[in-house]
């Protein structure tokens, strides 16, 4: 760790748009979190086409709009979004470049602050001012040791992780954009994109809600026999009308590795827990999973949580849930989903 200056800092907040030309929730995060700083910071775009992302932000408070859009830098590829962040970077004079962590951007901002002769801390999950130093905050080993780092090298890319801060809301206008010439060529060419269909995806960070499954969905329930076709049409209903994230424990995706006939649709992937993920999203609801502390330490950022158990005196009844509802999951879901439009 360096030791912090107290120097005012030349802040640029670097953004890419998606594909719709829109700015994702994670991009106003930033923003927002930028704001809280308290520095004048100006708005570095890359993309296609980066008129719509300004206008959408134009009254964010930057002090300045830069934008380095073409068709070249409307997909993800090291070499062009490397080019367009470091144009944005040299343009605004940063020493603090603060952009969201996509997969875009942690891709490419360690390399660009090489380029720079910075530094890079990607997984940020806060960033604030204490005794006029920048300082971020961010977990090590899976989440059990939060650090606060300073640096006095600059420039510094800091990459803040979604679901961190408040995005910002309602600053739509009419920005000037300085637009940037960047040559950017590349061998590549995309000549299209296969994704999985609809409904196959659902591990959705940006969603409102975290969907988890247990494995009582899997075993046999009060007749006797599993009910695994129900249980996956009453989860992949209540997912596609809610477009909730999906996660499990740890049980039913080991399951589903095993071959058994269990939900088709789960990976280690949708694992959540200690072994598995640490999502950001500001609900939890939990059904058929017993809640046991390997799985519930997954939960740490889950601020709103309730789970469905048939036994009251499950995991979550034990001070892990704010609420928990001693019901038959199957039921709770059927009902669930039939209020749902
Ligand atoms: C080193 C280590 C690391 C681990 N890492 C993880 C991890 O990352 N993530 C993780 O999840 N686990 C992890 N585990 C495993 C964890 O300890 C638990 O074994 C696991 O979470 C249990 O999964 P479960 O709650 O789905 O299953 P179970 O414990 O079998 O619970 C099933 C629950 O379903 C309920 N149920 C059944 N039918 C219904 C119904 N009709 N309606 C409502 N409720 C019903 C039952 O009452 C029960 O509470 C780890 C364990 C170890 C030792």
């Amino acid at each position: 760790m360096d030791s912090g200056v107290t120097a005012m800092e030349t802040i640029l907040v670097l953004l890419h748009t998606e594909s719709d030309g829109a700015l994702a929730r994670s991009a106003l995060e930033t923003l927002g979190l930028a704001r809280t700083l308290g520095m004048p910071f100006s708005v570095g775009l890359a993309g296609a086409d980066v008129k719509a992302a300004a206008d959408s932000i134009a009254a964010c408070g930057a002090t300045r709009f830069l934008g380095v859009a073409g068709v070249e830098f409307a997909q993800s590829r090291y070499g062009t979004d490397a080019a367009a962040a470091e144009a944005l970077a040299r343009a605004a004079d940063a020493t603090v470049i603060l952009g969201p962590a996509t997969s875009r951007w942690n891709r490419v901002m360690p390399g660009v602050a090489h380029r720079l002769g910075g530094r890079a801390d990607t997984h940020a999950t806060g960033v604030g001012l204490a005794e006029g130093k920048l300082r971020v905050t961010r977990w090590y080993y899976r989440q059990r040791m939060e650090a606060v780092i300073e640096r006095t090298h600059r420039p510094w890319a800091i990459l803040v992780e979604g679901g961190c801060g408040e995005a910002l809301t309602g600053a739509a206008g009419t920005a000037s954009v300085d637009m940037i010439a960047v040559d950017a060529h590349s061998r590549t060419e995309v000549e299209g994109l296969q994704s999985p269909k609809t409904g196959q995806q659902t591990i959705r960070p940006d969603a409102d809600l975290l969907f988890v499954t247990g494995a009582g969905w899997s075993k046999n329930q009060a007749d006797g026999k599993p009910r695994v076709e129900e249980a996956e049409k009453l989860i992949l209903g209540f997912l596609d009308a809610t477009q909730a994230s999906l996660g499990s424990s740890k049980s039913l995706v080991d399951l589903s590795g095993e071959g058994q006939a269990v939900l088709g649709f789960l990976t280690h992937l949708n694992q959540i827990g200690q072994t598995g993920a640490t999502p950001r999203h500001r609900k939890g609801l939990a059904t058929c999973c017993h809640g046991e502390e390997p799985h519930v330490v997954g939960w740490r950022f889950v601020t709103e949580r309730r789970a469905v158990n048939l036994d009251a005196n499950c995991g979550w009844a034990r001070g892990k849930a704010d609420v928990v509802y001693v019901a038959d999951a199957f039921e709770v879901m059927a009902q669930v989903n039939a209020l749902l439009p």
